[in-house]
């Protein structure tokens, strides 16, 4: 048997898509009369309920989670044809599930038998949690409220889709058309190369600038041109809004009021004060009031430091000639000024030093170290690309899991990183035990030539950000689906992992252990090595507390919404920016109104999340750095009390095993080096 059909990994070389779609339907129908008649039967204890239903679900992966793995990085006709097919019916299938009653008090029985306590802790946490997730999806209402429920439910999701169309159409109907460069100095090559080829896709000559983030972003950064930065910073801060040269028709204000107001229905029919109480009730943090003081206290500290960077930018703004007072458009624009001034750094020049083949030895080099695995590549498994990579991480020569790597940006391929599982460990109905298999997925520049692929400093980063996930899915010791990996780990401190290790691609001792010139195997210089470190805080107050504004306003807005008296989102937004802010903002400015994060995304009262699990990577770094960041003592109680636990107990309780304490947010105000001030 290969290891592919032990494994039970998807055939990706013969992969039929018309089969999941042929195959899918039924499936999912024969799922819910298993459910069904499990629920009918005699004795309904864990045993005889838990296991069976995470069989169910994953012989539903293993069919429906190749396609849409495919649908995010080998995204062709057919395999969108057949996604886009095949959606609305797991879609009712998981409502089916989420609001199912019977199990909902099967569960329930369960956590109250005289059974619960013997049950593992992992065991008991699972079903905390499910039962948790069925009551916040409305599960435990009676019929009349179920139905506003699912209309609130509903009314909600189509807000949130209209809001996203409003952003997407007010941004692509802005472009500004130039026939020569003489307007663009500053910019550079490669935007005005990129320019050049969408005016020439429109069949214009000459250059074209549009709202897309890269051009946006190149613009007020490097345009010489204050008009010109002035222009597409309001054409992009008042997308989807009443301000700007946008169409009123994308204006979306009353999408954003009627959001809130819905969401804080949402949350009072299901017994919470307020939308943000809803959201805090699935995360580590405990209320939302805790969590407005944790942003509050860390704007206090941040905003004396933020305003010192303010007036520094702008007294070395006032020596080149340029504004006073800079205004929003000027900030960028000098801000890369003053680092070049400062560093004389450039990602281009560390490049040579960051070929793909060895930042991935190196990599695997410091998780090997650190943790006493063994990572090794696997030939012969199929995949869905010839670029893409499949790996075995084992210990003592037993295996622990395994990884795709699919690395480099393509044709049909998604944007950005992500980890997904394509595994979850778990015990099989014959007792065995499926081993975790993640995708890891990045979008880096491919080799050019017969020169490897050099990566960024950032790209260095984000592998490591990646890996990091992948680590928290393989390395798990948790063989209960629900809560192995990084299943049943809270949102606000999923990113835990991410984040720490992030930090070994900081760290001279592990960069010296890979950073090495392509061509004349020259380690990284130390002259270089300490502009790149000293260039890291750069500005990070600023940084902070731009993010800490987007925080408090996210959680104020669904925190103090009063129906009898609802405050405008403007209003929300305009006393958190006098508060923290440091650059003023000028009046007509709406960046809200194309806050897809907590309007259309996962990030309603949640935007928090970030810095929280920030604190909490920066605290648990700071234990490595005080041991020794390849300590194998401190790898392996890292790894046993926290990273391998998953979601089987509380972050919190995982985070103290570990630490002996509670999270310190100090940690965090040292790691973005403001200890001291400026
Ligand atoms: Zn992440």
């Amino acid at each position: 048997m290969s290891l592919m059909q032990s494994l039970h990994l998807p055939d990706f070389e013969h992969f039929d898509a018309d089969k999941v779609t042929q195959q899918l339907p039924t499936m999912l129908e024969q799922s819910q009369a298993q459910i069904e008649a499990l629920l009918q039967s005699q004795v309904l204890d864990y045993e005889a309920l838990v296991p069976p239903l995470e069989q169910i679900d994953d012989a539903i992966g293993r069919l429906w989670g190749p396609l849409a793995h495919l649908q995010s990085v080998a995204n062709t006709d057919d395999v969108r044809a057949a996604y886009d097919d095949c959606l609305p019916i797991v879609t009712q299938y998981s409502t089916w599930l989420s609001q199912n009653s019977e199990l909902y008090n099967a569960l329930l029985l369960i956590q109250q038998s005289v059974e619960f306590p013997q049950l593992t802790s992992a065991q008991q946490q699972n079903i905390n949690l499910q039962l948790r997730d069925f009551r916040l999806a409305g599960v435990a209402l009676d019929a009349q409220e179920k139905q506003d429920y699912a209309q609130l439910k509903q009314q909600l999701a189509q807000l949130s889709s209209q809001f996203s169309n409003h952003v997407m159409d007010s941004t692509d109907s802005f472009s500004m058309h130039f026939n020569d460069s003489e307007r663009l100095l500053g910019l550079p090559e490669s935007s005005l190369t990129q320019a050049q080829q969408l005016a020439a896709s429109k069949g214009q000559k000459g250059y074209l600038l549009n709202l897309d983030f890269a051009c946006y972003f190149s613009v007020v950064t490097f345009a010489d041109d204050r008009q010109l930065r002035r222009t597409l910073y309001e054409a992009f801060n008042t997308r989807a809004s009443d301000q700007g040269p946008h169409d009123k028709q994308y204006d979306n204000t009353r999408i954003m009021q009627e959001l809130i107001a819905k969401r804080h229905q949402l949350a009072q029919l299901v017994g919470y004060d307020n939308y943000a109480d809803y959201s805090v009730a699935s995360k580590m943090a405990d209320s939302a009031s805790q969590v407005h003081d944790f942003l509050q206290d860390l704007a206090q500290q941040c905003q004396p430091i933020a305003s010192q960077e303010m007036t520094q930018l702008q007294a070395f703004a006032e020596q080149q000639g340029g504004p006073s007072p800079l205004q929003a458009w000027d900030i960028a624009y000098y801000s890369e000024k003053l680092r070049q001034d400062r560093y004389e750094l450039s990602q281009e020049a560390l490049k040579p030093y960051f070929a793909l083949p060895q930042v991935q030895a190196g990599l695997f080099a410091i998780v090997e170290r650190l943790f006493g695995i063994q990572v090794a590549a696997v030939e012969g498994v199929p995949s869905w690309h010839e670029d893409v990579g499949f790996y075995r991480i084992s210990q003592d020569n037993k295996t622990i899991g395994y990884f795709y790597f699919d690395l480099f940006a393509r044709q049909q391929k998604r944007g950005g990183a992500w980890m997904n599982d394509c595994r979850t460990r778990q015990r099989l109905g014959d007792g065995q035990i499926q081993l975790p298999v993640a995708y890891l997925v990045c979008n880096f520049a491919p080799a050019v030539g017969d020169k490897p692929a050099l990566l960024t400093h950032n790209d260095v980063v984000t592998l490591f950000h990646e890996f990091g996930h992948g680590l928290h899915h393989m390395l798990t010791q948790i063989d209960v689906a629900g809560v192995a990996g990084i299943n049943g780990v809270a949102w606000d401190a999923v990113e835990l992992p991410s984040q720490l290790l992030e930090n070994w691609a900081w760290q001279s001792e592990s960069l010296m252990m890979f950073a090495r010139h392509y061509e004349t195997g020259e380690l990284l210089p130390q002259t270089l090595l300490h502009k790149m470190l000293a260039a890291k805080h750069f500005q990070s107050a600023m940084f902070m507390v731009r993010q800490l504004e987007f925080g408090l306003f996210d959680l104020r807005l669904h925190m103090q919404h009063d129906p009898h008296q609802p405050q405008t989102v403007q209003e929300v937004l305009d006393q958190v920016r006098s508060e923290v802010a440091v650059i003023a903002t000028p009046s007509w400015n709406r960046f809200q109104h194309s806050f897809g994060h907590i309007f259309a995304g996962g990030y309603a009262a949640g935007y928090y999340s970030y810095m929280w699990a920030d604190v909490l990577a920066a605290d648990v770094f700071e234990r490595f750095e005080t041991d020794g960041i390849f300590n194998t003592a401190t790898g392996q109680a890292y790894w046993q009390r926290l990273l391998g636990r998953g979601g089987a107990a509380s972050a919190m309780r995982l985070f103290v095993d570990f630490m002996g304490r509670e999270p310190d947010v100090a940690a965090l105000i040292r790691a973005k080096g403001l200890g001291e001030g400026v």
